[in-house]
Formats: structure tokens, sequence, C-alpha cells
């Protein structure tokens, strides 16, 4: 196997060459995956449904047989990621089910709560290499990423990707998309005055990887629309989104139990998510581009 024909990638590389964003969007159950599928369709738009390890760690085989089914059964190419994957039993899981037959397109091997490089390096490779065997593309963390979001572990001290660095570091892993840390973070930016991104350090990486390695943008709650539109103009590709979509939906769900008919509430939560996410795929270009 190989990431030649590798869906995830395949979407990445067409986003780059057109100038547009992917929505890379966190779905906790199937109303949220059925959502952004649907929501994708109708918007012309490829998209990447990605799920927590905490997730996968539930719903197992079955549940990501389930979002390989409707995200790969859709009108428009949709890949299926494993965000986040940190610990060594959801690795295992991920990259055991994998190698009996239920690929996720794409896997995070995230050691970047490493000490060092060195250690993030010989962390990551021999899950990387498992990965690219059954055909699974990887992403990395290179740098650190300040902060926690529901299903991920809180995590402190930033540490900004350094472009020398990065460039030995995808040699040696060989992973395929970058995470950088340029001041993102994960959860509120309230609490720190607002978003600081370092867009010259993001565009830096992004010239130095074009054409060979992605570059994913981690840490977009609450960020105003200019900055995820400038983040497209300066080569981000993937897009992680999480709570913009879920919480809508989480409150719409919640109300709509109170009162309605299962179906109906279910239903409604359902276009609450689909119709959030229409507005990234306008908002990152990506809608009719698929
Ligand atoms: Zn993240």
């Amino acid at each position: 196997m190989s990431v030649a024909n590798n869906r995830t990638l395949e979407i990445l590389r067409k986003a780059e060459e057109g100038g547009y964003g992917i929505l890379s969007l966190s779905c906790y159950d199937a109303s949220s995956a059925i959502a952004l599928v649907r929501a994708a369709e109708r918007a012309k738009s490829p998209a990447i449904l990605q799920l927590f390890p905490i997730t996968l760690a539930y719903g197992k085989g079955p549940f990501l047989q389930f979002c390989l089914d409707v995200a790969h059964s859709a009108s428009v190419p949709i890949a299926v990621h494993l965000d986040h994957a940190t610990d060594h039993e959801h690795l295992e899981l991920a990259v055991g089910l994998a190698e009996q037959g239920i690929p996720f397109d794409s896997i995070m091997v995230d050691a970047s709560h490493a000490e060092t490089d060195e250690e993030n390096i010989a962390l990551a490779v021999p899950w990387i290499k498992r990965c690219l065997a059954a055909g699974v593309a990887t992403e990395v963390e290179l740098g650190r990423l300040e902060g926690g979001e529901a299903g991920l572990r809180e995590v402190s001290g930033t540490i900004l990707t350094d472009p020398t660095k990065a460039e030995t570091f995808l040699r040696e892993t060989g992973a395929n998309v970058l995470a950088p840390c340029v001041g993102n973070r994960h959860g509120s930016y309230k609490p720190f005055g607002g978003p600081d991104w370092d867009l010259d350090l993001l565009e830096t990486l992004s010239k130095q990887f074009k054409g060979r390695i992605p570059i994913c943008a981690h840490g977009t709650d609450e960020l105003p629309e200019e900055l995820f539109r400038e983040m497209i103009r300066r080569g981000v590709s993937k897009i992680n989104v999480n709570s913009w979509c879920r919480d809508p939906y989480v409150e719409n769900l919640a109300e709509g139990l109170k009162n309605k008919p299962f179906p109906e509430a279910i239903e409604d939560a359902t276009e609450v998510f689909a119709k959030k996410c229409e507005w990234f795929f306008h908002l990152f270009g990506s809608a009719g581009k698929a």
C-alpha cells in the first residue's frame, strides 16, 4: 500500500492548488456525521470528517465503518480523519483497525507532548510506518499548542514551530500533513485577549512545504472570519473546526428533546449543524469545488 491515491491528501492537494480551505470537522455521533455529509453535498464541497480518539474508543470499528460508509458514498469527496491520537491505546486501536481492513483515510499521530523533537520523532515514526503500510496518511504536530478541547488532554507551554527543524522532522518521520504551532491554541482565546497568530511564520512554513506537505490549522475557536480568510491566503488548506458546529447543535438538540418527538428533534439539530457547515464551506471558498 502507499498513500499515492490517498483520499485526504488528494482533497488537500486540490485545495492547495485551488487556493481554498477544507473544513475538517469534529463529529461526535452519527447525526453530526450525517449533517456534515448532507451539507457538503448541498454546497458541492469537499470536506473531512474527523473523530477524536475518545469517540473512536466509544464506537470502535463499527462506528468508524459507518463514518467511512457515509463519507465515501457521498456525491462529493469526503475523507475520514482521526484527530490528535496521542495515547498508545488509541493509536493501537486506530492503526489496528486499519490493518484489519477498516482504515481511516488519515490519522494525526500526535507526539507533540514529547519533551524534545528527537523524542517526538522517535514516538511517532513506528506508528507512521504502520499507517503508511496500510495506506493511511499521517498528520503530525511540530511545536506545541496550548490549551484543550472536549475529548483532548489539556496541554501547557506553547512552542512555536521552527521552519528548519520542521524540514528535518517531516523528512525523518515521513508524515504527510503538518500541523504547526504559530501561536494558535486549543479552546477559548478570551482569557488571552484574543488570538495572536504569527501569520508570517505560517506563510513561511506553507511556502516551504508547498506542493509537498499540506498545512493544517488547529485551534480555531472564536476566530474572526477575516483570520480564516487570511490563513487560507497564506497557504493553509486543512482547517480543523470543533465547537463552532457542535455547540449550536447540542443546544438545539437539548432544547428540542424537551418538547419535540425524538426524530423531529434529531432532524432539526442535524439541520442546525449542517447549516453551520455550509457557512464554513462558503467562508473557506470550497463551496462548488467538488
Ligand atoms: Zn487540534
